[in-house]
């Protein structure tokens, strides 16, 4: 079969590769309909994410049609030629981390635990596509995908939705929506949002119906902030204004009640000397992530406030400001989307028409095409927001 595979720093490739094959009893195969690109692949191509290796298939976001299943998942569950989203972390359903719906800390799906272990403290759980740190496990921008646990993860879809109503449910709507309920919104909130990438603006579209009063939108991009415009919010450009004078300007000198992370271990902050220190630091790999609008998302939060981090971090990160966060009483909450908890009463909402997923998708491009669509999504350019794929 044909997949997108990484190559080497900066370097994706459509390459051919063997068909996956059922090797666990909980296992399906899924011939893909549609798959994406996410923000969480770059950091992989960037080379900031580590233990990559050539060759391997890339994507977590996908959805697509069962052709075989495992022996031990039952007819009840799935069968051939049902219809589905796949979360990205892949979860057993049944250890203590699944029963307390910490899907993405899944105790049992990460074969490489002891690596993670070394790096976080304690292992995450696999993910599809995402390096060896979470499993080494072959990703779906590619034609087929083997799925572990196929009977705890993958939904059926059985309403009348194109793929691009409900492929995002594997990721970034989950994401997102996760992003903003960690905030505890209360009616009438301010929530800025740093980010107006696809994660940003699905935080965004979720504190409003999350009962938030004014969301603002953070970014340079000015088509990514027209996007967040066009869909009801406020917008700073932080290439042109002072964000934290413009947060207390717009909350009358208190600072947002929420602020959502949804940048991560990438943020740019132009030429500014803290700039420079996290570049030579990242350089020289005595600080792993840029961590600029965690900070600013930390030092803007008004006192008693929540800063929710979606955005993701990789390793260390310098100059945290813990006498702002301790001192001022915020909150701080994170986390790898928990998926699977998520994927049913969002695609209820879908079906609502609160949340539209469509209203990203800048681009459709066959799968031949990933690597120009890796060039434009990282680039920006051509007003890429979020690209499906289609093998
Ligand atoms: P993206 O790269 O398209 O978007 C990031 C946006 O942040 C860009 O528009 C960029 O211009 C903007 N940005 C850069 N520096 C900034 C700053 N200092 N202040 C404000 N904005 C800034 O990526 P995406 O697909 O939207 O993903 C966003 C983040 O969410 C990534 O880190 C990704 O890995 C992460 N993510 C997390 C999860 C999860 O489960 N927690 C899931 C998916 C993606
Ligand atoms: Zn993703
Ligand atoms: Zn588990």
């Amino acid at each position: 079969m044909k997949a997108n595979c990484w190559t080497g720093r900066n370097s994706v490739e459509v390459l051919d590769v063997p068909d996956p094959r059922i090797l666990n009893a909980r296992d399906a195969i899924v011939k893909i309909t549609s798959t994406a690109i996410c923000g969480s692949d770059l950091h992989l191509v960037d080379g900031y994410v580590p233990s990559m290796q050539k060759g391997d298939i890339l994507g977590h976001e996908f959805m697509g049609e069962v052709v075989e299943v495992g022996s031990a998942v039952g007819a009840d569950k799935l069968l051939v030629g049902d219809r589905v989203v796949v979360p990205f972390p892949i979860a057993c359903g049944a250890c203590n981390a699944c029963k307390a719906e910490l899907f993405s800390c899944c105790e049992n799906s990460n074969p490489n635990a002891g690596m993670a272990e070394k790096l976080f403290g304690h292992p995450t759980a696999g993910i599809f596509g995402y390096s060896h740190l979470t499993g080494g496990y072959a990703g779906g921008q590619a034609e087929y995908a083997r799925v572990p646990f196929a009977d705890v993860g993958p939904l059926k879809i059985e309403a009348d939705l194109t793929d691009e109503q409900v492929l995002f449910l594997s990721d970034i709507v989950p994401t997102g929506y996760m992003g903003a309920e960690l905030c505890d919104i209360e009616d009438g909130d301010v929530v800025a949002v740093w980010g107006a990438g696809p994660v940003g603006q699905f935080a965004m579209d979720s504190a409003r119906v999350l009962g938030a009063g004014t969301v603002i939108a953070i970014d340079k991009e000015p088509y990514r902030l027209q996007m967040a415009a066009d869909a009801g919010y406020e917008t700073v450009n932080f290439d042109e204004i002072d964000v934290r004078s413009k947060l207390l300007e717009l909350t009358g000198g208190r600072g947002p009640d929420k602020c959502i992370d949804a940048v991560g271990l990438e943020a740019t902050h132009g030429a500014t000397h803290v700039h420079a220190y996290d570049r030579v630091k990242q350089a020289v790999r005595s600080e792993t992530d840029r961590p600029h609008a965690l900070r600013q998302a930390i030092l803007s939060c008004r006192s008693g406030g929540v800063v929710s981090v979606i955005g993701v971090y990789g390793g260390m990160i310098d100059k945290f400001p813990a006498g702002a966060w301790m001192n001022r009483s915020i909150t701080l909450r994170t986390g790898q989307a928990h998926v699977h908890k998520y994927m049913r009463p969002l695609l209820e909402r879908i079906e609502r028409g609160e949340i539209d997923p469509t209203r990203i998708i800048t681009h459709r491009l066959p799968l031949a095409e990933a690597p120009h669509g890796f060039d434009i999504f990282k680039n920006k350019q051509d007003n890429c927001e979020k690209i499906v794929l289609t093998p």
